[in-house]
């Protein structure tokens, strides 16, 4: 079989970066495509200079013209502290980039793969949350941008299957964590982990009652690779069902790195979910997926990849 030419937009990002590894380890070809808003060279650097990997600087908002099979559209920044930093842009990334990058699909003929989100469920009004429940999204409150942005961007990929029959995959990602995740971030498994290194007290938001599930990144992408690779279009749940309060991830994260720390409450951020959890029955029955990683084990890496950036940086 020929080897496949794979897209990867945001491969220079967190998720990006380790989908360019696992494509790359087994032979593919890749093109990472980024705009560095979020993502860093340094997470593919490795492969620059491997005759199968190409890097480019370019913004999804803007059409291009490139020959592959499978378009792995993972760009738009995910963390909120990012996505809200220029909500206009993040709108557009949504919209904009997933247009073009449908276009693009449907003129070479690629399959092409949207990392959706579990932020299409908002707040949501049942629990845990299987692909069949259609969400509590605010539309006008400051996660929108995000939210709606990854909601019409699932909508867009379906009417190019309707109309064009485009191939898509849609994949719901939940809360992933792990190695390369950027130290000001902003998510809440970086800001603990790098304030409990940095000795500081882990900033609960709210009285961290609210849960959400935490997959390990070998495990969501995993995942990823089967949907790319199954016949089902989607949307399926990627993430893993073990879901903590944060107050107990901040207790864990204390434990792991020193004990000793306190914790201090802020606000609630606007339209923060109070709970999520993801029903993966679907993945389980159609893609032979669930995850293997508890957040117990994968914290252990992920501290000690913080661990070596914060020395770097000093
Ligand atoms: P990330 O911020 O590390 O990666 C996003 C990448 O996209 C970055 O490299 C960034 O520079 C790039 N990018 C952003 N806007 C762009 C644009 N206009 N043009 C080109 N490149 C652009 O985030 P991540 O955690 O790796 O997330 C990857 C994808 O997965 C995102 O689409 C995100 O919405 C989705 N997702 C992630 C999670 C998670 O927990 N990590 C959860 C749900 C969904
Ligand atoms: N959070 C927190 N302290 C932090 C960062 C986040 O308590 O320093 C909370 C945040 O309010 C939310 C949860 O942790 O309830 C997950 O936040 P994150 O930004 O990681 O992801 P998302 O809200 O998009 O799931």
């Amino acid at each position: 079989m020929r080897i496949k030419r794979n897209l990867i937009t945001g491969g220079a990002g967190f998720l990006g970066s380790h989908l360019t590894d696992r494509l790359m380890e087994a032979g593919e070809e890749v093109i990472c495509l980024d705009n560095y808003f979020t993502g860093i060279k340094s997470n593919v650097e490795k492969w620059i200079g491997h005759p199968s990997f190409e890097l480019i600087r370019h913004d999804v908002t803007e059409p291009i013209r490139l020959e592959v099979d499978r378009i792995w559209h993972l760009a738009c920044p995910a963390s909120p502290v990012h996505y809200q930093f220029n909500p206009i842009k993040t709108a557009k990334t949504s919209f904009l980039g997933t247009y073009n990058m449908l276009g693009l699909a449907r003129r070479v003929g690629a399959r092409l793969l949207l990392a959706s989100t579990s932020e299409v469920y908002g707040d949501p009004e049942i629990h845990p949350q299987p692909e069949s429940y259609r969400g509590c999204v605010n539309t006008i409150g400051v996660r929108s941008c995000y939210d709606e942005g990854k909601r019409i961007a699932e909508t867009l990929c379906f009417d190019y299957k309707r109309m064009h029959e485009t191939e898509i995959r849609v994949m719901r990602i939940f809360n992933t964590y792990g190695p390369r995740m950027l130290p000001d971030d902003g998510r809440v498994v970086s800001n603990f982990i790098v304030q409990a290194l940095r000795g500081e007290p882990l900033t609960l938001y709210g009285d961290g009652e609210q849960t959400r599930s935490f997959c390990y990144v070998d495990d969501l992408i995993n995942g990823m690779i089967r949907l790319m690779n199954c016949d089902q279009t989607g949307p399926i749940n990627i993430g893993n069902p073990t879901e903590f309060t944060i107050r107990q991830l901040a207790e864990l994260v204390r434990e792991k790195i020193n004990p000793n720390l306190q914790f201090i409450e802020k606000p609630l951020p606007q339209d923060d979910p109070m709970q999520r959890k993801p029903v993966i029955n679907l993945a389980n029955s159609v893609l032979g997926w669930q995850p293997k990683i508890a957040l117990e084990n994968g914290l252990d890496p992920t501290i000690e990849w913080f661990k070596s950036e914060l020395e770097k940086s000093k």
